[in-house]
């Protein structure tokens, strides 16, 4: 059986390892001349920083096997991201916590006065809000909506909050203590050697041959079984219907000496500051120590052709032609579409390996 598998991030990854431990082999391609797709890390020539090239990723999950899974082929140091964020002339904790409410607000609250403080400025929630806007006024009340998320938002998106879906503020936690952890999982890391050394551990097996630039091409599908698609949905089908909105990323680096900025990731919510944040990525290894630092002041902007996709817009008209493109997909004869792009789903990196795995499970039960 040929089985090809498109694109070396870590659907594939997952996907060529797991069908090469139950006996199967696969061929696995990439356009990029690297495997590991926007998780990839790779040291930086200059300072030795290594580098999290396509904006930082840090992993974090409630998933217990796939904690074991990623942390039985590479080790993980324990890393917490603890997000500032610098709002009409001063420094913040984040996510929004009882450190934040206290400083926003000049306040010395315990946490039930904090949360009775916010609650009576938070708008009612008694129909369920419907867009991030309104999530926000229910959540935090107007003044830290206006202060920390509205701008913020409105340059990641290239959109009114009213606009956007509820869901991708309920990313963030919002707490009454002084936990300023940014993630709420029981499991985070990040790999010591970087997220390519650990994508290169799954691909590396006899079963699995790698061939980086190497773009698909649909002559390509004549002579496979079956094909597993992580690259853009879309793109499978030429884009016949039309694109797929995505939200890519403009990185603009600069180089300091020391410490740049004191942590990993600060946010800037202003909106007459054009970034959304920087992130300094020696901190992303605070178990290295480098004389340099790099950083990346980082830029949202709609996605063309040309452009890497990082975030699916998934708005109203997205989710039509999304629609008539999951139809396209079922249809399919031997195709699987997985992960990020391939489903056109905004997933974090657990959840990406979660459904690899599921998905080739499936496979391999089906072809018994
Ligand atoms: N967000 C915001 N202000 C912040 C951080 C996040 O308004 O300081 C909003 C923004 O709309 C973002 C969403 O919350 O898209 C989810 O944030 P997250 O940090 O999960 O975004 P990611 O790291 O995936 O880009």
């Amino acid at each position: 059986m040929t089985i090809l598998i498109v694109g070396a991030g870590f659907s594939g990854a997952v996907i060529a390892r797991e069908l090469a431990e139950a006996g199967l082999s696969s061929t696995v391609i990439d356009s990029r001349p690297h495997i590991a797709g926007n998780c990839h890390t790779e040291r930086c020539a200059e300072t030795g920083v290594m580098l999290h090239r396509y904006g930082p990723h840090i992993f974090h999950t409630d998933d217990a096997e796939v904690w074991d899974y990623v942390t039985s082929r590479a080790t993980f140091m324990p890393f917490r991201n603890q997000v500032k964020s610098t709002a009409r002339g001063a420094v913040y904790s984040m996510p929004i916590n009882l450190h934040t409410i206290n400083q926003f607000f000049g306040q010395t609250l315990r946490p039930a006065e904090a949360q009775a403080f916010i609650a009576s400025r938070a708008a009612p929630a008694d129909v369920p809000a419907t867009n991030f806007e309104d999530q926000a006024l229910q959540m935090v009340g107007p003044e830290i909506y206006e202060t920390f998320f509205k701008g913020y938002t409105e340059k990641q998106w290239g959109l009114s909050p009213r606009a956007l879906p509820a869901s991708i503020l309920k990313r963030l936690p919002m707490r009454f203590t002084y936990d300023d952890n940014y993630f709420s999982h029981r499991f985070q890391g990040i790999p010591q050697q970087g997220y390519t050394d650990l994508v290169a551990r799954l691909l590396d097996h006899p079963a699995i041959l790698t061939r980086l630039n190497t773009p698909y091409d649909p002559s390509m599908a004549a002579s496979a079984d079956h094909i597993f698609w992580s690259g853009p949905l879309d793109g499978y089908f030429g884009f016949r219907l039309g694109r797929l909105g995505y939200r890519t990323l403009d990185f603009e680096r600069f180089t300091d000496t020391g410490d740049h900025q004191g942590c990993a990731v600060m946010n800037y919510p202003d909106p007459d500051v054009p970034y959304t944040r920087i992130t300094e990525h020696k901190h992303f290894a605070p178990w290295e120590s480098h004389a340099r630092t790099v950083c990346y002041r980082e830029y949202a902007r709609a996605a063309g052709p040309d452009d890497i996709p990082y975030y699916p817009i998934r708005l109203s008209a997205e989710q039509t032609l999304l629609a008539d493109y999951e139809a396209l997909a079922r249809d399919a004869q031997n195709v699987t579409f997985v992960g990020r792009l391939g489903t056109y789903r905004y997933l974090d990196m657990d959840v990406t390996i979660r459904e690899a795995l599921n998905t080739a499970r499936a496979f391999l039960v089906r072809r018994r």
